[in-house]
């Protein structure tokens, strides 16, 4: 993994959560998540929105993600396994504005990080600056302890940035509803409205760029969430 740009991975056990389907409707008991580091001098860049330097990243990560998932899935199932790669950033319900599966939930599950008050995964060494994949398998691989509960602390940085009043302010816990943390739908109305020519409307960032998690990366002092 080390070779291929990855810097974070683990193993999901994902009884009891409902995963996409095989080509014969069996659902996965596993996931392999991983995490590839997006350039921390280009998330500094964007704590005021978006850049072209930012929006040529997403989409080089997301195509690398795409690749290494391919592969990996590849190599499950070369050894007699089944494997399903999930695609890097693919929205398959439009209406309610998701994927197949949130790459966060198999990244709690595989002890990868939390989910923080923008919504988006915390890594303790790069913490929200990382792009995720995932590959469900029926390869019962020994799975990591999950993370269950939040370390944002009464940090309240992103919500307050987030020029879309879009963040709620909920403390993350498994299980809780998306919508309970984010009003996706103000999300993805700003960004299509304010950055229409970055990747479609895509890009924003704004809340995982100001994370002082994300911060730590660099090597200059950034503030620390209170009562982490
Ligand atoms: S991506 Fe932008 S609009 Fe969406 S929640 Fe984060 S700061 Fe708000
Ligand atoms: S900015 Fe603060 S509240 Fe928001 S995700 Fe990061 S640590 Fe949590």
């Amino acid at each position: 993994m080390r070779e291929s740009g990855v810097v974070l991975w683990g193993v999901a056990d994902l009884a009891g959560i409902d995963t996409p389907r095989d080509e014969c409707g069996r659902g996965f008991p596993r996931a392999v998540s991983f995490a590839l580091p997006v350039a921390p001098e280009i998330m500094a860049g964007i704590r005021n929105g978006p850049t072209p330097a930012y929006a040529a990243e997403y989409t080089r990560l997301n195509r690398r993600i795409d690749e290494l998932s391919g592969a990996l899935a590849s190599a499950i199932g070369s050894a007699g396994f089944r494997a399903r790669a999930l695609a890097s950033s693919k929205r398959t319900d439009p209406v309610r504005l998701r994927g197949d599966f949130p790459h966060k939930t198999a990244a709690t599950r595989a002890g990868l990080g939390w989910v923080g008050r923008h919504g988006q995964l915390i890594t303790r060494p790069f913490g929200p600056w990382v792009r995720l994949g995932t590959v469900f398998t029926d390869w019962e691989l020994r799975p990591a302890t999950p993370v269950e509960r939040s370390y944002c602390g009464t940090c309240r940085i992103c919500v307050e940035a987030c020029p879309a009043s879009a963040l709620k302010g909920t403390a993350w816990r498994p299980g809780v509803p998306r919508e309970e943390i984010l009003d996706a739908f103000a999300c993805d109305q700003f960004k299509r409205e304010r950055y229409a020519h970055l990747n479609e409307g895509r890009n924003c960032g704004i809340c995982a760029a100001v994370c002082p998690y994300g911060g730590r990366t660099l090597n200059r002092p950034f503030p620390i969430p209170p009562n982490r």
